[in-house]
């Protein structure tokens, strides 16, 4: 097995347990950057949307864009946290991506402090806090394959520097790899909702740190972790704590212990390699930033922040969930707030729609891209006619994917395609004759226990669905199936 493909998320050895904290930084989606009046926009020609405040030029002075400070401050409260009075710091490194040679960030007194987050399964993880800061430049290395000890020269691009974060700061809460990842998706979705971030971990604008160590089970000490940078996929951040935690549970095993460290995750290789040792706080030499005021928000500013939230994603999915019923499982209910897809299937229950059975077919078809088209009444209608068995349920994903093509009536499309499930009395005609046939099936069926039962309707509606070339209605003939042993 290749090096990359071994890395399994397995869980640790008996006795042992995982514990993470994850930094998630986040780019605001403001129309300015976070000190000056630049475009705040991803993708333009290198060092276009810049200025002397964003270039650090002598002489320039920050102003705080408003817009970002109330999306974070509005972050901060859909996590949960206490919005507070804050002071911007300057948080002082020396990398060329940073032309002011410090990062205005913000330090003992952030923003937001002490939320929380609550995974689809109802676990919590803690947030200590969500500061805001600006983000750097970004450096490209030429030659070398990209690496910095063996490039030629490294170009820097300005039109990042600037741009407003927000980074987030869970507690080390966090059990396992899937948690990790349940997190980061959760994060998005509060995100999303309160329109702060595009959060595109592609795009770079959501960048994921974590923080891992190992302990005993059951202790709760928490000893030396390594900080894992930069994991730019769900999948990377999975695999990544995973690799960690074993690697530290091998050391503490082998009566060693784990350096406290930067690494970086090689996803070809499928291991982390030592970067920096970590800095400690004093290393940045942080002090207030003297052409910055602090930030006061009064009582009143945080009130109308509360009253513009929109719904969150948690209180989305109990929503949707109390609509449909309990047949709608909390994965699918997760899949449907996640796509923005929840509104539409709930104005269609209010308009009629079957619950469980819209909320199945809007999860898991796929075929459909864009859901724009489809309106609440269209689905209702279309849920409506494959629920009383006047179209098949192939026939229901056809019109599904046309409707949202052409946002055309589905009994519409129905009738210029001449799709109708056969008439109950066709389809039992059709029944006997299989029965009949297959005598010998039917006996089993009938004498049958549930999983024999399940069996032979399976082949039985085949039989149904060959005769009929597929016009029949599964459901439909199971029905009457039913129907048929009771009666015996
Ligand atoms: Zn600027
Ligand atoms: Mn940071």
């Amino acid at each position: 097995m290749s090096a990359a493909g071994s890395v399994r998320e397995q869980a640790l050895p008996a006795g042992w347990e995982l514990v993470v904290g994850l930094e998630v930084h986040v780019e605001l989606s403001t129309a300015t950057k976070l000190f000056c009046g630049c475009a705040n926009r991803f993708g333009d020609e290198p060092n276009t949307n810049v200025c002397p405040v964003c270039l650090g030029l002598p002489g320039s002075l920050p102003v705080a864009n408003a817009s970002a400070v109330e999306s974070a401050m509005s972050l901060g409260r859909a996590l949960g946290c206490e919005v507070r009075g804050a002071v911007f710091a300057r948080k002082n490194y020396f990398y060329p991506d940073m032309p002011k040679d410090y990062q205005i960030s913000q330090y003992d007194q952030p923003t937001n402090i002490d939320g929380r987050l609550e995974l689809p399964d109802g676990r919590t993880v803690g947030i200590e806090r969500a500061h805001i800061e600006e983000d750097t430049g970004k450096t490209t290395h030429i030659g070398g394959g990209g690496r910095i000890h063996d490039a030629d020269h490294a170009l820097v691009d300005y039109n990042r520097a600037g741009v407003p974060l927000v980074e987030i700061v869970s507690r080390p809460d966090i059990r396992t790899a899937e948690e990790a990842r349940a997190f980061v998706r959760e994060l998005r979705a509060i995100l999303l909702a309160v329109g702060a971030s595009d959060a595109r971990m592609e795009e770079g604008s959501m960048r994921v740190d974590a923080n891992v160590s190992v302990r005993p089970a059951g202790s709760d000490e928490l000893r030396t972790r390594c900080e894992i940078k930069n994991l730019s996929s769900l999948r990377s951040l999975g695999r990544a704590i995973a690799y960690e935690a074993q690697r530290h549970v091998g050391l503490w095993s082998g009566g060693e212990r784990p350096r406290q460290e930067t690494r970086h995750w090689d996803e070809a290789n499928g291991r982390t390699t030592p970067g920096r040792s970590k800095e400690d706080a004093d290393d940045y030499r942080y002090f207030q930033d003297p052409d910055l005021v602090p930030l006061s928000p009064t009582p009143e500013v945080v009130a109308a922040i509360d009253a513009a939230l929109p719904p969150l994603p948690a209180a989305r999915r109990a929503a949707l969930i109390e609509d449909c019923g309990a047949e709608l499982s909390a994965v699918d209910a997760a899949v449907l707030v996640e796509r923005d897809q929840d509104a539409l299937v709930r104005a269609a229950v209010a308009a009629g729609a079957p619950p469980a059975l819209t909320a199945t077919r809007v999860c898991n078809d796929l075929a459909v891209e864009d859901w724009s088209k489809v309106t609440p009444q269209l689905l209702a209608e279309l849920m409506a006619m494959e629920s009383a068995g006047q179209v098949t349920a192939t026939q229901a994903k056809q019109l599904m994917a046309e409707m949202a093509d052409s946002g055309e009536a589905p009994a519409a499309i129905a009738e210029r395609r001449g799709f109708k499930a056969m008439a109950t009395d066709d389809l039992d005609t059709i029944l006997q004759r299989v029965i009949a046939d297959n005598g010998d099936a039917w006996d089993r069926y009938c004498a049958g226990d549930e999983n024999e039962r399940k069996k032979l309707a399976g082949f039985l509606t085949g039989q149904v669905m060959r005769a009929t070339r597929g016009q029949a209605d599964g459901s439909a003939v199971n029905r009457l199936l039913q129907e048929k042993v009771d009666r015996n």
